[in-house]
């Protein structure tokens, strides 16, 4: 194929943009056959609005459909294949009730049950003494065989097409698993064939297939076994898609490293002042992270640090005080959040902490008009010290007088590439502005080296003081009751709850509708100083309700799991985390993280479904014992339990597809020495290899690397 070649030379542009052969599968879902504007909206909800995002959703089961020789003989203990003749129907006998469909073969009965809403398709589906194959899970019920809601019901003439392994996708609402397996055939068929990335000798030592092979091999897949993260295609994808973090990663750093820092020395001017006027004594680990930072600033080259610190740990007056140090430089600052809220939540504690010693600006999208062209200017001036702001922040009306320090607040996103680069586009002097990245996310030091490369890392572990340890109990949920007295008995106390709403993986829809029926519920318990927020509302509608809460409108906020890790509102004291059973730890640590913040007592309870399963409860009891998020995190890779499916969702680490971190935590380290090994090489990524790991890149959409290659 000629797009494979290597351009000549003084086409390096070229190689810059997508390759031409990426065209068709980064295309949206709409330029398949049979995508029309409705799948595409369905498509989008599950994974995605583009060809990739379908051939990139594996399946995740599967049913192995064996033909039983007749209804007799069928088993009952796992999902059977038949040949019935349909004998009559049976429409529902009460409300509630279901349809019945009787179906038999010459050795007996079976009735088909169908909950649904509109039953008359059934008469069509399954016409009364035709022959169809139907396949499902049959069991006994009061005497009778059963099987409810058959999951094929096809033709006899189809039977070879039907016997056998089938794997089966994560489905949404309005997407049946028959037309999504259609889309992701004609996905695949546009999926170009790429060339080898990784080093031959290395695949036919772990015995992986090419890219293309495990993709279609997944897709295709023949037995359950093959879909199991420790699978040869499975570990071969998780590999590809680690050395494209790392890769992208690494390409990143070299690139910003390239040029020199600004230098920028503390003088104590401004520093000494704040730190003069802080309502509190500094932690321990608060000291330690402000003296590395100030000390990496000062040093000629550009800072890349992250500071890593559990939600309330106070990361924000760490900032303040580095942000101080670039100002006593006469340089500013920007500190992007991921939200509007958040935001507005930093300009506030920033303004407080920093009184009148630094000037502070806010720019979201919401300051419009006069208002924004002012800030604008004095940013551009320099009569601002630090602009607070989303990170449509950088673009191309805002030019600062003096860029010194970027911080990156990214809670609990992972892949700072992006934004690292976006970092140095007010860069004006030649020199490279320092970098600093905030996450609440503690993960484990070698976890860390490939979602962060080697950038340096300030920690903060301990607490600010005064905090009181908050209580964690757990209750089935059957004892909501209990749950509901005490929240009356706290409320009348002026102490505020969250109700976070149970995590349904399959279904956003799911989630809002438990959600919204439990806040009805909680309503006609305590009226209207109950809120509700989910994923569906505008955000501003979804602020205005933060808003209230933080601001003692309501006294019960219940939530999916959309909540803004990040929200500080130190008065809630009570977390309530709905099907805890269904979280991973990570995640219920960073949802309890929200209380415990001021000095009242705080209380975590977690309502579980019984029979609670041995992964959840030590999930739970893992929580009940600390509070320490990085302990959590490694207690959180280390219970991902064998045999236990956990959707991304959980997982604590969704930005990756294809990776487990469970199984494929030994790769991590794999995919690090190969990429120093490439780049010390092949620092441009020109040789063969390197122009094939391009693929790779862009694949995984580190396009932005790819950017920095070129531009040398
Ligand atoms: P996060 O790490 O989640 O960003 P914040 O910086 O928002 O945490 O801090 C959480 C709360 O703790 C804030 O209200 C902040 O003012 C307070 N805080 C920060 N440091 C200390 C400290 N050393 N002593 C007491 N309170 C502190
Ligand atoms: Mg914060």
């Amino acid at each position: 194929m000629d797009q494979q070649k290597p351009p000549p030379d003084g086409t390096r542009r070229q190689i810059a943009a997508r390759p031409e052969i990426l065209y068709k599968i980064f295309a949206p879902t709409t330029s398949l056959a049979g995508v029309g504007r409705h799948v595409a909206d369905r498509l989008e909800k599950l994974c995605g609005k583009r060809v990739m995002d379908v051939i990139f959703h594996l399946p995740n089961n599967g049913i192995d459909r064996q033909l039983a020789a007749n209804i007799a003989a069928a088993p009952t203990d796992r999902p059977t294949l038949l040949a019935v003749t349909i004998i009559a129907h049976h429409p529902p006998s009460a409300p509630k009730r279901p349809w019945k469909v009787i179906v038999s073969d010459n050795t007996g009965f079976l009735n088909l049950t169908y909950f649904v809403p509109k039953p008359e398709y059934l008469r069509e589906m399954l016409p009364v003494g035709q022959q169809r194959l139907i396949s499902g899970q049959i069991e006994h019920y009061m005497g009778e065989r059963q099987m409810p809601h058959p999951e094929l019901v096809a033709p006899t003439s189809e039977l070879a097409q039907h016997v056998g392994f089938h794997p089966i996708y994560p489905l949404t609402a309005g997407l049946s698993g028959k037309i999504l397996g259609k889309i992701v055939e004609r996905g695949l068929a546009v999926m170009p064939e790429l060339p080898e990335w990784f080093d031959d000798a290395f695949l036919r030592e772990q015995n992986w297939p090419s890219f293309n092979a495990a993709l279609t091999g997944l897709h295709h897949a023949k037995s359950l076994a093959d879909l199991q993260p420790e699978s040869p295609a499975r570990q071969r994808l998780a590999h590809d898609e680690i050395t494209a973090v790392t890769l992208g990663l690494a390409v990143t750093r070299a690139w910003l490293r390239r040029r020199p820092g600004l230098g920028l020395a503390a003088t104590g001017d401004k520093t000494s002042k704040i730190r003069a006027n802080l309502p509190f004594q500094l932690t321990h680990d608060q000291e330690q992270a402000i003296s590395e930072i100030a000390a990496d600033m000062g040093l000629p080259r550009p800072m890349l640090r992250l500071l890593q610190g559990d939600v309330g740990s106070g990361k924000t007056v760490v900032a303040l005080m580095a942000m101080a140090v670039a100002a006593e430089n006469g340089t500013q600052s920007a500190l992007l959040a991921p939200t509007e809220l958040l935001t507005r939540q930093h300009f506030h504690n920033l303004a407080k902490l920093a009184g009148p010693h630094l000037r502070i600006a806010i720019l979201t999208a919401r300051e419009k008009g006069r208002e924004r062209a002012a800030i604008l200017e004095k940013i551009n001036n320099g009569e601002i010290d630090i602009v607070v702001g989303t990170q449509a922040l950088f673009n191309d009306e805002l030019q600062f007088a003096q860029l010194g320090l970027v911080i990156i607040d990214e809670q609990h996103r992972f892949g700072v590439e992006q934004r690292l680069a976006l970092s140095q586009k007010n860069q004006q002097s030649g020199k490279a502005i320092d970098i600093l990245v905030m996450t609440a996310t503690p993960i484990p030091r070698s976890l860390a080296l490939t979602l962060y490369g080697d950038l340096d890392m300030s920690q903060l572990r301990g607490k600010p003081a005064g905090r009181r340890p908050i209580t964690t109990a757990a209750l089935p949920l059957e004892r909501i009751d209990e749950i509901v007295a005490a929240l009356q008995r706290a409320t009348a106390r002026g102490e505020r709850a969250y109700w976070v709403c149970p995590l349904v993986e399959e279904s956003e829809l799911a989630e809002i509708t438990a959600a919204t029926l439990r806040y009805q519920f909680l309503q006609k318990i305590f009226g209207l100083r109950v809120g509700l927020v989910h994923g569906r509302l505008r955000p501003q509608e979804r602020d205005q309700v933060m808003q209230q809460f933080a601001s003692q409108e309501l006294d019960i906020l219940v939530a999916t799991t959309v909540i803004e890790v990040g929200v500080d509102v130190p008065d809630a004291t009570i977390m309530v985390i709905e099907h805890a059973e269904r979280f991973g730890l990570t995640q219920l640590h960073q949802l309890r993280g929200r209380v415990g913040r001021g000095s009242k007592p705080s209380h975590c309870l977690l309502l579980y479904q019984t029979p609670l399963g041995p992964m959840a409860r030590q999930r739970i009891a893992a929580l009940r014992q600390s509070e320490d998020g990085f302990f959590l995190s490694e207690e959180d890779l280390r219970l991902r339990g064998a045999g236990e499916l956990m959707g991304t969702k959980q997982s604590g680490f969704a930005e990756f597809r294809f990776v487990d971190m469970r199984v494929h935590q030994h790769l991590f380290p794999i995919a690090a020495q190969q990429v120093a090994a490439i780049l010390q090489r092949d620092p441009e990524l020109t040789s063969p290899q390197g122009l094939n790991l391009r693929y790779l890149l862009y694949l995984f959409e580190r396009d932005a690397a790819v950017r920095y290659l070129s531009s040398g």
